[in-house]
């Protein structure tokens, strides 16, 4: 799959095939957003793949998680000011997981159809 400018994934395990159209694309808007902020790519640590827990949306291709030790705390919290903006006007839940084992991250989920 390519990837949009500004998205990147952790590793080949993360599976991008299946997510959902519309999770994608804001997915490619946060991606160059984070590129505009940062100076650096988004990176996906994992989407339709992994392990989670009973009744997740990862499964369903409508969640996907963000890496954040990549960033500062202050950039973070920018970033996710950013993100919770933009959630006002679009069917996405933001949760931060940089306290939920084994990886810290920024859980997104699309609620839209
Ligand atoms: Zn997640």
């Amino acid at each position: 799959m390519d990837l949009p400018l500004g998205l990147a994934v952790a590793d080949n395990n993360v599976v991008l095939e299946g997510v959902h159209p519309n999770l994608m694309n804001f997915l490619a808007h946060l991606a160059m957003i984070h590129k505009l902020l940062f100076g650096a790519d988004m990176v996906i640590t994992s989407a339709k793949d992994g392990k989670h827990v009973p009744g997740s949306l990862h499964p369903l291709g409508r969640a996907g998680d963000v890496r954040t030790h990549d960033k500062t705390p202050d950039e973070v919290s920018l970033f996710i000011h950013v993100i919770t903006f933009s959630a006002a006007a679009l069917p996405v839940a933001l949760f931060d997981e940089r306290n939920v084992p084994p990886s810290p991250h920024l859980h997104l989920e699309w609620h839209g159809v």
